[in-house]
C-alpha cells in the first residue's frame, strides 16, 4: 500500500474572507518515490508539505502515512511520528551556529537517545556520503551555502526517516549548486529507497523526479 495516502485534505485559512489553501486534493504516494512538487507562489505547495510533515493539522479530510490517520492522533503521537519517520530540509538550512558539521548531524540522534559514539559513527558516515569527509569539524559560517546545505541533508537523514521532505531546497542556491543538491537528493533517494517529496520552482529539476505534483489555487491539476 501506499506509503502516504491523502483523500479530499482541505486547510482553510480566515482571514476576513476564508479560503482554501488546499482544496480536497486527492494523492498516493508510493514507498520509495522520488514526488516534485510544483506550481506558482501562493498555490498551496508549503500547506501541503506541512500537513505531510505533521507541522500543521488539516481542516478537513484524511492523511494516512505508513497506514496510520496521523488526523486522529493526538500531539504526542504526531511528535513521534515526525521524529520517526520524517526527515525535513528547508530552503535555508536552519543549523546550529556554534556546533560543527558533525555535531549538527549527530544532535538529532544523541536527542532521540543513541549513545555518543554511535551518533557519531551515523553522522560520520552521511557527511561522506554527501562529499563533505573533509569539512565536518567546520561550523556553519565556514562552509559556502551548497556546504550547509549538504550538512541540513546529511541532518535530515540522520535517523533514517522513512520520507524525506524538501521545501524549496535548492530554493537559496545559484542553479548549477542547487542542480548539485537535487542530484544529491536523487541519488539518495535511489541508494536507501527513501520516499523524496521536494517542492521546487524549476521545471528542469522537476523532470528528474519519478512524478510531478501540479497545484493550482490548492487544487493538484490533471497530469
Ligand atoms: P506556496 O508554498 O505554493 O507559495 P502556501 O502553501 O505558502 O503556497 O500558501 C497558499 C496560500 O495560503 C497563500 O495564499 C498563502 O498566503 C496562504 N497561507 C499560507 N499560510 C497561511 C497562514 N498561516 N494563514 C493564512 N494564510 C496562509
Ligand atoms: P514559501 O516561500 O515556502 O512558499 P511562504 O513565504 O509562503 O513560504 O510562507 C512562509 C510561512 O509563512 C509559512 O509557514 C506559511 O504558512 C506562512 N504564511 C504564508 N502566507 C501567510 C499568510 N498570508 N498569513 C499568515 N501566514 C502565512
Amino acid at each position: 500500500s501506499p506509503i502516504i495516502e491523502i483523500k479530499n485534505l482541505t486547510k482553510t485559512y480566515k482571514n476576513g474572507v476564508e479560503f482554501n489553501a488546499l482544496d480536497s486534493v486527492n494523492l498516493n504516494i508510493e514507498r520509495g518515490e522520488f514526488i516534485a512538487i510544483v506550481g506558482p507562489s501562493g498555490s498551496g505547495k508549503s500547506t501541503l508539505m506541512h500537513l505531510i510533515g505533521l507541522l500543521d493539522t488539516p481542516s478537513s479530510g484524511t492523511l494516512l502515512i505508513d497506514r496510520n490517520d496521523v488526523t486522529k492522533m493526538s500531539d504526542k503521537e504526531l511528535s513521534e511520528i515526525r521524529n520517526r519517520t520524517l526527515g525535513f530540509v528547508f530552503q535555508y538550512h536552519h543549523l546550529l551556529p556554534d556546533f560543527t558539521a558533525l555535531e549538527n548531524v549527530m544532535m538529532p540522534l544523541l536527542i532521540s537517545g543513541k549513545k555518543k559514539k554511535g551518533a557519531r559513527e551515523i553522522a560520520e558516515k552521511l557527511l561522506k556520503e554527501v562529499g563533505l569527509e573533509e569539512k565536518m569539524d567546520h561550523r556553519p559560517n565556514e562552509l559556502s551555502g551548497g556546504q550547509n546545505q549538504r550538512v541540513a541533508i546529511a541532518r535530515a537523514l540522520s535517523c533514517s526517516p522513512s520520507i524525506v521532505l524538501g521545501d524549496e531546497p535548492t530554493g537559496n542556491l545559484d542553479t548549477k549548486t542547487g542542480g548539485m543538491i537535487y542530484e544529491l537528493l536523487r541519488q539518495l533517494n535511489r541508494e536507501y529507497n527513501q520516499t523524496f517529496i521536494v517542492v521546487t520552482h524549476s521545471e528542469s529539476l522537476a523532470s528528474k523526479a519519478d512524478k510531478i505534483i501540479r497545484l493550482v489555487d490548492g487544487k493538484i491539476t490533471v497530469q
